[in-house]
């Protein structure tokens, strides 16, 4: 038996149009529509067939029906500039992420979601009430992978093939889910996941918040969550200099421009000392990168489970079977999260552990 769902999702994940893998495999267009609408089955050579085309092993056909991510679920920073063929590569791989997950979240008893909806006060306002409902205070935050997972947030990253999209986000059944993309600085990174936490908590229970608007929205909230007023203001930061913005990001572990703006937001610097240091900052390549930045958050939870399966003898090739794709396929959606032994005992990229001083605490074998 085979899935026709699943046929779909292989074939959205490698990018592909229905024409074009038939093309590929050498049958009618016709054909292949067929297998997607369940009209006609495969045989065994055609599955063998899509499997090596497609990079997924012919088990994962045969597994159990998949619902797509909605695309209305889904919040793209620049959908208008994205080609329909590249939202749905994003899409195929966060529901292919979400496979991993299903597969974890059915032995594992995984952080219970607490993310709330607040989405009928301006951004300032909700990150000010979701620090005070997380109990952060004023302070920096210092793990942001490990908070959002502690509040029940499944976070994976994105291959490689969705580096020109931005990172998303969305509710699946109930859970709430953020999709990374990869070649992103750390920072860059915490900002992603707060800017994210904001499309959750403000605009997850809306359907049509995509654009500029939710856009500000999304990044006030990121800037006000990451660096609060409150904590702010007992800074030494008025009129701040470059080296003191150098400084101060490492307290927020922000980058640099982006602390810069917050300044300039919270009327800390007078425009014209704004506008210098955005110049002086680019100019010194912090607009495309963070010179001197802090090291990547791994994933604590995810860490935690890939060591617990290890000891059971799950390693990375076993996992990937159970869960039905190839291991180069859980990998891409692990990278920079966890470390993880991949082919020819050769560590994937391994990502600096942060500060744990929040950690999933219902993390125990189901
Ligand atoms: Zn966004």
């Amino acid at each position: 038996m085979t899935t026709p769902s699943r046929i779909t999702l292989a074939r959205q994940r490698r990018g592909l149009r229905i024409s074009a893998l038939a093309r590929d495999l050498e049958v009618a267009r016709q054909t292949v529509a067929a297998w997607e609408t369940g009209d006609q089955i495969p045989t065994a050579a055609n599955l063998a067939a899509l499997g090596e085309r497609l990079q997924f092993p012919v088990e994962f056909f045969t597994r159990g029906d998949v619902e797509p991510l909605p695309i209305g679920a889904v919040s793209f920073r620049a959908l208008s500039k994205m080609t329909a063929s590249t939202r749905d590569v994003a899409l195929a791989a966060g529901r292919t992420a979400l496979l991993i997950d299903e597969w974890l979240a059915a032995r594992y008893r995984l952080p219970e979601p607490d993310v709330p909806t607040l989405g009928l006060q301006p951004p300032e306002q909700a990150a000010e009430a979701l620090r005070h409902r997380w109990g952060l205070g004023n302070a920096p935050i210092s793990n942001m992978t490990h908070l959002l997972e502690a509040k029940g947030v499944r976070i994976f990253s994105l291959p490689e093939e969705c580096r020109t999209v931005d990172a998303y986000s969305l509710r699946w059944h109930g859970t709430p889910v953020v999709l990374l993309t990869p070649g992103k600085s750390a920072e860059r990174r915490r900002f992603d996941l707060a800017h994210e936490l904001a499309h959750l908590v403000l605009h997850a229970e809306r359907e049509h918040f995509q654009g500029p608007k939710a856009e500000d929205e999304a990044n006030r909230f990121a800037s006000s969550f990451l660096m609060p007023r409150r904590g702010m203001l007992g800074r030494p930061l008025r009129h701040a200099t470059i080296d003191m913005i150098l400084t101060e990001r490492r307290r927020w572990k922000v980058a640099a421009m982006a602390l810069t703006y917050r300044l300039n937001e919270l009327g800390f610097l007078t425009e014209w000392e704004y506008r210098n240091h955005c110049i002086a900052l680019s100019r010194r390549g912090f607009r495309r990168s963070e010179p001197g930045g802090i090291n990547h958050e791994s994933s604590q939870l995810l860490s935690k489970i890939t060591q617990s399966l290890r000891r059971k003898g799950i390693g990375t090739s076993q996992l990937a079977t159970q869960v039905g794709v190839t291991v180069e396929e859980l990998s891409s959606y692990l990278l920079g999260l966890v470390v993880m032994p991949i082919a020819n005992n050769v560590h994937a990229h391994v990502a600096a552990t942060g500060d744990e001083n929040i950690s999933p605490r219902h993390l125990h074998l189901a």
